[in-house]
């Protein structure tokens, strides 16, 4: 049963009411959630609802319906998100485990961390006792192959995930990984179950290979009821009578399982197909319907791996997959995870932050963006720091300056601004922004899929708008939807979420506003209407600004530059040679009226960066050469999601 607590209930009230609890044979735990506290009571005693009702401090008791308790929804609402080492798994983010299918050497371990962690991969997968169908096959190298994991888990600052067999390993495996995996084979061994679940460490449960969802959710319940919090499930495939592929992936099961449960729920893609080509394809499927993330299998070199090669990707199909999963993000509304940046960001003098610690995570960031609470900006500013698992403090600006101001001035350490959307184009003030503050560069970039809303206050019903109000691109994006009501006045208004906030404000129950659902959730307000946008395929893309003292770009791939020309002929095509001819890939150009100067021009550009940096270096000079007034507004880790090839 679910014990809600009332608000404010007396240290005593509640121990008693757990003391009363354990007395008549339930096991209890506490969650606290962002509304409510509950005390969650197991266990297989029969107790009358009413005489736990009415002991003081309880708010209500809810029984719950579903034979698995703790790992069911009814015990716990919100999303299960925990961290293991930096990487926080479940909510909004979307984890990626990878590595091969087993530990082989050291060097291959070692080879594999560094292909997983370039690509964007935040946890190492490698098995150490592999439970083969035959007992001729390779059988993994044990405990030194838990070594050589743990080792290239260090190296990266990944944390690691390995297969358990049997309750004999565990005191084995307790030094080496961060994550038990309990194999499909094994889902049912509750002896197993049992073990590991008392070990209270993070637990990844694959799904059996003919188990039902209710199965697998009552061998979650075993490893929950035996102490485990962190529990993870993994969708890998089951058995059907298709042979084509080595299982059959159940992609039903992510939605089905994500309502019955808060549970994060990862697919394992490798496992489920058994072929490699069918990786990326079911892989992002997965994805899309709601999976919290992926754990697949990446060799240095698959032909010669020991173990399911056949369905272990290659360095850049994996690097590939990456760049795909980061695509398809903005549009199911989630963050790829990220591991912190290594290297030593100095926020602000006053708050200096190791992004790589968590220690030093205890200092708040304080992040400045344009626009009230709950505005596009400060979704993404908060997408983008929980995906690297950067607790940071929003702080409303009035105008796009003001962001730069904070920025220069260390009040904040890090900016969001938006530079360019997909339907609209640049956003050209904040360009020229960039232009006006030499002192601060672009040091990271991330976008956001735009899908309006339109808002109202509780009691109002699509029949009762008379007048709606937001900033002038909403509007316009929502073209399509307004002109099927004619009869709506539409005024402009000064920002998106301030057109929300002056609804709430107004308590108008004939004035709605055009904005993100999530607005309408931060001010208590009803979403009328969901996805109004005339265009499904509209984003934002925003960039993060540093003071260039503090700017330490994550692994750089992208440039923004601008420059002008000299007034010659073929001034432009001049630069344009310098990147061709050192095969620089060119990802936008626009030109620009120059301030002040009618009828002059500078350009835009975001250029690849080559991995060589020196390259670079070369190029920037010859550009310097080519061009006029050359400026490099930053480098930054791209999340565009394009394709190399
Ligand atoms: C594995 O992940 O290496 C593995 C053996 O998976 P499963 O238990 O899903 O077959
Ligand atoms: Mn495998």
């Amino acid at each position: 049963m679910v014990v809600v607590l009332e608000q404010g209930i007396r240290e005593q009230d509640k121990n008693a009411l757990r003391s009363f609890l354990e007395g008549r044979g339930f096991k209890v735990r506490e969650v606290i959630g962002e509304s409510e506290t509950i005390f969650g009571a197991v266990g297989s005693a029969q107790i009358d609802l009413r005489e736990v009702e009415m002991r003081p401090g309880v708010a209500k008791v809810v029984p719950i319906s579903k034979p698995y308790k703790l790992a069911s929804r009814e015990f716990k609402r919100e999303d299960s998100v925990f961290p293991v080492g930096p990487v926080k798994v479940g909510g909004n983010r979307l984890v990626v485990i990878a590595g091969p299918c087993a530990v082989e050497s050291r060097e291959q371990i070692l080879e594999t961390a560094e292909i997983v962690a370039s690509s964007g991969g935040v946890m190492l997968r490698g098995g150490a006792y592999k439970p083969r169908t035959s007992p001729y096959s390779f059988q993994g190298l044990g405990e030194e192959g838990l070594r050589y994991l743990k080792e290239a888990g260090e190296a990266f600052g990944m944390p690691v995930v390995s297969e358990i067999v049997s309750p004999l390993h565990v005191d084995r495996m307790r030094e080496y990984v961060d994550v038990f995996q309990i194999g499909a084979r094994n889902m049912q061994n509750f002896e197993l179950l049992k073990t590991v679940g008392a070990e209270k460490r993070a637990v990844m449960l694959k799904r059996g290979l003919a188990a039902t969802i209710e199965e697998w959710l009552m061998a979650a319940e075993y490893l929950l009821a035996h102490g485990a919090e962190d529990v993870i499930l993994c969708e890998r495939g089951i058995r059907t009578f298709e042979t084509y592929t080595r299982n059959s992936l159940d992609i039903s099961s992510i939605p089905v399982v994500k309502k019955l449960s808060h549970l994060p729920v990862l697919v394992d893609p490798s496992h489920a197909t058994g072929i490699r080509e069918k990786v990326q394809p079911v892989g992002l499927a997965a994805i899309a319907a709601g999976a919290d993330g992926l754990i697949v299998e990446v060799h240095p070199d698959p032909d010669q791996a020991l173990s399911d090669g056949p369905q272990t990707l290659f360095p850049e199909q994996f690097e590939k997959l990456m760049r795909d999963i980061e695509a398809l993000s903005p549009v199911v509304g989630r963050e790829v995870a990220r591991l912190p940046q290594r290297h030593r960001i100095a926020a602000t003098p006053s708050v200096s932050v190791d992004a790589g610690a968590s220690a030093a995570g205890d200092v708040s960031l304080r992040v400045a963006f344009q626009g009230a609470r709950g505005a596009y900006s400060e979704i993404a500013a908060l997408r983008y720091f929980d995906a690297a698992d950067r607790e940071v403090e929003a702080v409303s600006m009035s105008h796009f300056r003001d962001v730069f101001e904070a920025v220069l001035k260390g009040e904040v350490s890090f900016g969001i601004v938006p530079l360019e959307n997909s339907l609209m184009g640049s956003i050209h003030e904040n360009y020229d922004l960039l232009l006006q503050y030499p002192d601060i560069r672009i040091v990271g970039e991330t976008h956001i899929r735009i899908q309006h809303s339109l808002i109202g206050t509780q009691d109002a019903t699509l029949d009762s708008i008379t007048k709606v109000i937001s900033q002038a691109p909403g509007i316009e994006q929502c073209r399509d939807f307004l002109n099927r009501h004619p009869e709506w006045e539409i005024v402009p208004f000064y920002d998106t979420a301030g057109a929300v906030a002056h609804v709430r404000d107004s308590g108008d129950r004939s004035l709605a506003a055009i904005a993100h659902a999530r607005t309408a959730e931060y001010y208590g307000m009803k979403v009328l209407r969901e996805s109004i946008e005339s265009n499904a395929r509209n984003y934002t893309r925003f960039a993060i600004l540093a003071r260039e003292e503090d700017a330490v770009a994550r692994e750089p791939d992208m440039a923004t530059l601008v420059f002008s020309t000299p007034d010659t002929p073929g001034a432009l095509y001049e630069c344009m040679r310098v990147l061709a001819e050192r095969q620089l890939n060119l990802k936008k150009l626009e030109s620009r009226p120059i301030l002040g100067e009618p009828w002059r021009y500078m350009f835009y550009l975001d250029v690849e960066l080559p991995g060589d940096e020196a390259a670079f270096r070369q190029a920037y000079a010859a550009l310097e050469a080519a061009s006029r007034d050359l400026r490099l507004l930053g480098t930054f880790r791209s999340s565009r999601g394009f394709d190399r090839s």
